[in-house]
């Protein structure tokens, strides 16, 4: 039967897709039966036979090998590896240790355990749970992914999720072919609880486009089935990957697009993830209260949104290329107001995947304007709109309500006033801890000292007090920023504009200056500030 195995079996390989970016990530190998009368057979007419007959294993084993050697050419032809997944039937493990043959398989070729995917199906588990799952646990331990198959085909689906430890779930292709609103529903309850408990999916037999729209909305990582391609013999792979600009995927990509995967999509919340490459973004994904968003601003599409953020003739891209370095860079989440259409556009972002100069920003978008109080809005519209790309940092501050509203931050100041915050004195005290140097925080007190702020503004023949302070930078860093505080009119003195920014000012100069400011002052802590900054 070996000799007979080896002449009659042929590999096919179906493409799997990764449904992010459209790109082939792996194959599944899937065996045919050339036989000499009858033509092609498919697996199910042959694999209950084999296993009936207790020779399953031997063609298991074959096509491990054959799948061995094919990784190995793959690997020489210079071409990134994709994985291949193979199937193992409960029946292997009772003639021979599987696991044993794929690291004979592995060692022989000189492979990485993660070129090979080992799939076993819910309904082998069912059957044989407690047995598999020890063989299971011993492939997943030596560094092998397990993926179930046909997750969904069996009764008691939820328990086998429970009870089995596995990397990733092949959703059955029945709830496919019958595409009814409760068959999407429980596709979507399962990517949901897949991603809860930190198992990839990948649904099966994807025909249509309205099919893999659907997966893709719902956060579903992977596809294969008949849209992409049937399972067709090796070179078919190749001819498409060259004939038809099938891109595939490096490993380095793979585990980059895999942590993006991880996201929960099925949020209610504007949800968007940006792909960067350090010039330009992307999107990979966006929902629909994120485009509800967008348009509030005007924009109608995500190519249009595109073509705003990758301007280079508009200042708000920028604004959004420093924001994004900004992140990627601190690994935190962060916030940035902008405008744009009148409306003012709160994005809160945070870098969730990197290789190399690429990045996977998740992102939300909220338009503010409605919600913040409107007068106040149209009291700042006019003001705001002309300041907003020249400062780091734009605050309200409020005394009648005693509050402190961040319009445009920095990094480092968002980080203790990402919204509307209630007690100045409080706010007062904790920027000065937080976002500035040491040596100049008893100084910055002063300057934002609550009891007298409306006197000096009033005083002062410009209108606006200003000074320079070494205040902390996104990369954590102090430059010379000048603050500013000018009163906003028509308010009666009780609601002023903040505002900080790099100061254009030299090094040298700018100890001069804030040295005549504390003789004008007449300030005992002069001399200190002066030695230290000297
Ligand atoms: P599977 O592992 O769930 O494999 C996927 C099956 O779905 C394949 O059938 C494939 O041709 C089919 N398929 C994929 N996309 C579509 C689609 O869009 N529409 C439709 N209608 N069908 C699609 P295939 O190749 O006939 O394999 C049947 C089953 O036989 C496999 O199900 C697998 O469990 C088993 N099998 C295949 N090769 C082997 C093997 O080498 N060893 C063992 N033990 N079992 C195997
Ligand atoms: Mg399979
Ligand atoms: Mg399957």
């Amino acid at each position: 039967s070996e000799m007979c195995i080896r002449d009659s079996i042929k590999i096919f390989y179906q493409p799997v897709v990764r449904t992010l970016t459209g790109k082939l990530c792996g194959m599944e190998a899937l065996a045919r039966w050339e036989d000499p009368e009858r033509g092609r057979l498919t697996p199910d007419m042959f694999v209950p036979v084999l296993e009936d007959a207790k020779l399953i294993y031997k063609l298991d084993s074959y096509v491990v090998e054959q799948v061995g050697k094919r990784l190995h050419t793959m690997e020489d032809s210079g071409m990134p590896v994709l994985p291949i997944s193979v199937n193992l039937s409960s029946a292997d493990f009772d003639h021979v240790d599987p696991l044993d043959v794929v690291e004979r398989v592995v060692r022989k070729y000189r492979l990485p355990r993660s070129y090979i995917r080992i799939e076993i199906t819910e309904s082998a588990l069912v059957k044989d749970g407690k047995k598999l799952q020890r063989e299971i646990d011993r492939f997943r331990k030596a560094g092998y992914q397990c993926w179930m198959d046909d997750f969904g085909s069996g009764y008691s689906s939820f328990n086998v999720l429970q009870n089995f430890h596995f990397d990733e779930l092949k959703i059955d292709m029945e709830f496919l072919a019958h595409f009814t609103e409760k068959a999407k529903s429980v596709i979507e309850s399962t990517v949901r609880m897949a991603k809860k408990i930190g198992v990839q999916t990948l649904a099966e037999g994807v025909e249509t486009k309205e099919q893999l729209d659907f997966l893709k909305s719902i956060g579903c990582e992977k596809i294969q089935g008949y849209y992409f391609g049937k399972p067709m013999p090796y070179d078919n792979v190749v001819e498409r990957i060259k004939e038809q600009h099938w891109v595939t995927e490096t490993r380095e990509m793979a585990q980059y697009y895999d942590a993006a995967g991880r996201e929960d999509f099925l949020t209610n919340c504007p949800f968007a993830l940006l792909e960067d490459d350090g010039t330009k973004f992307r999107y990979l994904f966006v929902n629909n209260e994120f485009m509800k968003s967008l348009a509030t601003a005007g924009t109608t599409s995500t190519d249009m949104s595109e073509h705003t953020i990758n301007d280079n003739a508009s200042p708000l891209s920028h604004l959004f290329r420093n924001f994004a370095n900004e992140i990627a860079e601190s690994g935190k989440e962060q916030v940035l107001t902008y405008t744009s259409k009148n409306q003012y556009m709160r994005l809160r972002c945070k870098t969730i995947a990197s290789c190399g100069n690429k990045h996977i920003h998740r992102a939300e978008l909220i338009n503010v304007t409605f919600n913040s109080d409107q007068r106040q809005q149209d009291m700042l519209d006019g003001l705001v709109r002309s300041i907003y790309y020249l400062y780091n940092t734009v605050f309200i501050i409020n005394f009648d309500e005693n509050s402190c509203n961040p319009i445009v931050a920095s990094a480092s100041s968002w980080e203790f006033l990402h919204q509307k915050t209630y007690g100045l004195e409080e706010v007062r005290l904790s920027y000065a801890r937080q976002n500035i140097h040491p040596d100049d925080q008893e100084r910055f007190l002063e300057f934002v000292r609550l009891d007298n702020m409306e006197q000096r503004i009033e005083d002062s023949p410009e209108g606006m007090i200003a000074d320079y302070f070494r205040t902390k930078g996104a990369d954590g860093n102090f430059t010379w920023d000048v603050h500013t505080i000018i009163s906003i009119p028509k308010t009666n003195g009780k609601v002023f504009l903040y505002t900080a920014k790099l100061s254009p000012l030299d090094d040298e100069t700018l100890r001069k200056h804030v040295f005549k400011e504390y003789i004008k002052d007449d300030k005992p802590e002069l001399k200190t500030a002066e030695n230290k900054a000297e």
